[in-house]
Order: structure tokens, then sequence, then C-alpha cells
């Protein structure tokens, strides 16, 4: 053998390898209790340890325990951890979660027990975890399509792991037949080479990336959290405030169109008063579906207030900013949201030379939208501030003035 590894001195540092992430995943499944399968990777984590230390201490054991004590807690440990990925990926219905695990505990003790040869039996277990292996990573990478940005990459890592596993354990199943039977997994062995690296990637790579896992996924629910009004689905005040703060910045260094709206919905308090306040929530809720679904899928929309809302609109001229809201303020008044017909007023205001903030410019959509209520409700108003001709759509360099 090229490496010469010292297998005891191998075992231990993977029983505390294991140990250690043992207890992260039950330290972060205590912490948070978020579901994902951290806590059934905590515990198989912990079997390995258990299983590895039985296996160190063979010699010195008596068979009944170091024999199915530490075969049962390997399996043990596989099942689960093909579990905590099923969570992970949600890709089954929670019967065959739950099932199909169960069935290959029951298989693995019957290949356990009742192959005789040990190289058939470990031919055998190699092909299934190999097929196991391989279709766990492309479960993960199935469930990173379509996850946000952080998650996506954490989940593709994952994936990554679990195919250089898959690789391997393929390896190790074309080479067991051919480098000769192994007498006892403490005695040196060529298939050291491929079996020892791989059960420390697995440990550590797949170990590190659950819990890269488990911590984008908290981070990303936390964040949509802050971020999102929960009764409506659209942005936050938190959020829409910075990032109209950010637009205005780059409207102002590149000379980029930018508008603002505000629109507040007519005498919402008497929907309320009348017919309570879930009912004024319902309405609430459809109001923000039909402005999201009249704008662009860019444009920023966001609950500014209690029955207000705001839109920020960048690169649009100002005949199509003013159809925008024209179009808004149509669509509400003409479906009646929950059986109800409301009405909203909307103030519309575009970026000029003399505004320094993006407060300026929500100043003066909700003067203008102050202007249609005054004038009864139930109509578009528009700034009357000369927007700024130089400004344009597109990027820096492209000037028309
Ligand atoms: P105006 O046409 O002048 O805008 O009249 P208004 O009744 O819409 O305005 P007012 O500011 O008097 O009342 C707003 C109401 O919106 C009062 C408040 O109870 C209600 N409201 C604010 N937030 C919520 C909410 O989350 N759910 C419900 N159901 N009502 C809300
Ligand atoms: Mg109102
Ligand atoms: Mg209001």
């Amino acid at each position: 053998m090229v490496l010469s590894v010292d297998i005891g001195t191998f075992y231990v540092s993977a029983a505390v390898v294991a140990g250690f992430f043992g207890f992260a995943f039950i330290a972060f499944h205590v912490l948070d209790r978020t579901t994902g399968g951290i806590l059934q990777w905590g515990i198989a984590y912990l079997l390995v340890t258990g299983g590895l230390v039985l296996t160190l201490y063979r010699p010195v054991l008596p068979l009944l325990i170091h024999g199915p004590a530490a075969h049962t807690m390997f399996i043990v440990a596989v099942v689960l951890l093909d579990a905590g990925t099923r969570r992970e990926t949600r890709s089954v219905p929670a019967w065959f979660g739950v099932g199909l695990p169960a069935a290959g505990f029951v298989l693995g003790l019957f290949f356990s027990y009742a192959i005789p040869s040990m190289p058939a039996r470990l031919e055998v277990l190699l092909v299934a975890v190999a097929i196991g292996t391989a279709t766990t990573a492309v479960r993960l990478l199935r469930r990173s399509r379509g996850a946000e940005e952080g998650l996506h990459t954490a989940l593709l890592t994952f994936a990554v792991i679990y195919t250089v596993l898959a690789l391997s354990i393929v390896l190790l199943a074309i080479a067991a037949p051919l480098v000769g039977p192994i007498d006892s997994l403490l005695a040196p062995h060529p298939i050291h080479v491929l079996l020892l690296p791989a059960l420390m990637l697995f440990l550590i790579g797949a170990g590190m990336s659950k819990l890269w896992v488990h911590y984008m996924r908290a981070y990303a629910e936390a964040r949509h959290a802050a971020t999102v009004d929960p009764l409506t689905g659209v942005k936050n005040r938190r959020y829409v405030m910075p990032e109209f703060e950010r637009l205005f910045q780059r409207a102002q260094r590149e000379d980029r169109l930018l508008a603002c709206m505000m629109l507040d919905a007519d005498a919402f308090k008497s929907i309320n008063d009348s017919y309570g306040h879930r009912k004024g929530d319902e309405v609430l809720q459809l109001l923000a579906q039909r402005i999201t679904a009249a704008v662009r899928e860019y444009d920023l929309v966001g609950r500014y207030g209690g029955e207000e809302f705001i839109v920020v609109v960048s690169d649009l001229g100002r005949e199509d900013v003013v159809g925008m809201a024209d179009r808004i303020h149509q669509s509400i008044r003409e479906t009646p949201a929950s059986g109800l017909r409301l009405t909203v007023s909307v103030g519309v205001a575009f970026l000029s030379s003399d505004d320094e903030r993006a407060d300026d410019l929500i100043q003066r959509a909700d003067r203008a939208l102050y202007r249609a209520k005054r004038a009864g409700r139930d109509q578009v108003a528009v700034d009357e501030c000369e927007p700024d001709v130089r400004r344009r759509i597109g990027p820096a360099g492209q000037a028309t003035w």
C-alpha cells in the first residue's frame, strides 16, 4: 500500500468527528426545532460513533456485543440518514419515508445473517448503498432547483458530495472481489485506501453540507419573515425603504427613470366596521394580489402601512407609469373584492432633479394621493412636478439629450 494508515487511529478520529457532528446536529435541533431531518442525522452520527467504538474494541469485547450490536448501530444509522435526507428533499410521501427505510433495515439484517459468505454479503451491501446514495444525490439535485441562491449552493454541494460518495462505493464494489477477502475491519488491507477516505468524506463532507443547508434554510426563512408582510404576502416597509433608496441612488447615478405610487384603500374603515376585521383582512389580501398582478415582475410592491401600498417603478416613461396606475385603479374598482365593492385612490410622482432622497419622492406621491382623496377618492392623481427630461431608459452612456 502506498499510503500507510494506522487503522486504529483512523477509527478513533472518525468516531470523534462523527460524535462532534452528532452533538452539533442535535444542538441545532434543540435550538430552533426546525424540520429537515437534522435530528435524525444527529442520532445517526452518534450511532456511527458508537458503532466505530464497538469495532475498535472488537478484540476485547464478546462477539454478541461487537457483532450484532455494531451492525445494528450502523444499519439504523444508514436508515436514519436516509429518512433525514428524505425530509430535506421532501420528494416522497410521508409513509414512503418511513416504509422504505424500515424495509431497508429488515433487508439489511437479512443480508447480514442470511448470506453466509462475507464477500457476497459485502457486495450486496455495497450495491444497495451505492443505489441509495445515487438516488439521494439526484433528489438533492432536484431539490436545489428553484431554491433561493444561498440554499441552492448548499444543496448543490450536498448533491456533489453524495455523487462522489456513490462513485467511491461503486469503486469499492468493483475492487472488493479483486483485492481478496477482509478478515477484520481493523486489519491492514488494500481496500482501506478507498474505504477509509470514503467514510471520512461522508462524515465530514456530508456533515458540513447538512449543517450548511440547515443554516441556509433557517436564514432564508428568517429573511422571508423579516421582509414579507405576513397578511398580504407583499414586501413589508422594512424591506421596501432601503430597497427604494438603493433604486433611487442608482437612478440618480445613471440618469434613469424612477416613479413611485402610493395607493390607499378608500373608506376602508367602514369595511371593517360593517363586516368585521377578518373580512377587512381578506379584502387587503385581494388588494395586494390585484396590485401585484397589474405591475411588472421586477417592480417593487410593498405594504406601506395599514391599508396603504407603495409601488416603485424603474425605467418606465411618464405615460406608461400613469397607464399602469390607471390599470391598477380600474382592476380594483371593476372586480369586487371578496364580494365587496372596493376603490382605491392613487398618488403618482416621478423622480426630479430636486429630490435628494427616496423619501422626497414618497412625500410628493403622498401629496398627490391626498389630492386624489380630497377630490372625491376613487381616482389617480399625478404630482405636478415636472419630471427631469434628461432621464431615460437604459444604461448610462446612451444619453438622449
Ligand atoms: P380614506 O378613504 O380616507 O382612506 O378612509 P379610510 O377609512 O380608508 O382611512 P382611515 O385611515 O380612517 O382608516 C383606515 C383603516 O384601515 C383603519 C384600520 O382599522 C384599517 N386597517 C389598517 N390595517 C388593517 C389590517 O391589517 N386589517 C384590517 N382588517 N384593517 C386594517
Ligand atoms: Mg384609506
Ligand atoms: Mg390610510
